[in-house]
């Protein structure tokens, strides 16, 4: 039998918050209306999308390489590193993106550390109006030890 660990998620989030081109208007207006709830936690995004968010909300955003240029790939290690608790990834169904493999890297990452996402405004403000958001929250960290002691060579 495994043991299985947790993560515990502060009251106070570290939010990662990505939007393509298409989904960055949407995302904008989302986070005006919830710019309450935001203000009380501490916010990440990939380069362009978290300067708009800046200018938007007038609060602080520790902003990252931009989407095509790496950004989505550094908040996935954030994920991994266990350094983001909500992913807020607002990405365009219609549109095939330069990078698309770092944004299938990026969701895969957030399941494989069991972290909340959200890829749409009606999923955003689910998480957002869960009560968890403000309180401690005993995030389950899968157990990947029969992975790690998967049999390679004979
Ligand atoms: P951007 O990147 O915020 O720098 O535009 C978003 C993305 O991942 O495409």
């Amino acid at each position: 039998m495994s043991s299985q660990t947790v993560l515990v998620m502060q009251p106070r989030k570290k939010i990662a918050l990505v939007a393509h081109d298409n989904k960055k208007a949407d995302l904008l207006e989302w986070a005006r209306f919830n710019k309450g709830r935001l203000s009380e936690h501490e916010l990440y995004a990939t380069g362009t999308t978290g300067t708009l968010l800046e200018k938007e909300l007038g609060l602080n955003v520790h902003k990252l390489r931009s989407g095509p240029l790496g950004g989505d790939q550094q908040i996935g290690a954030k994920i991994v590193e266990g350094e983001i608790d909500v992913l807020i990834f607002f990405w365009d169904p219609l549109e095939a993106q330069p990078h698309d493999p770092d944004v299938k890297a990026l969701l895969r990452l957030a399941v494989v550390w069991n972290i909340p996402v959200a890829c749409d405004r009606a999923s955003a403000d689910f998480i957002f109006s869960s009560p968890l958001m403000s309180e401690e929250y005993e995030r389950i960290l899968p157990d990947y030890d029969e992975y790690r002691s998967r049999r390679i060579l004979d």
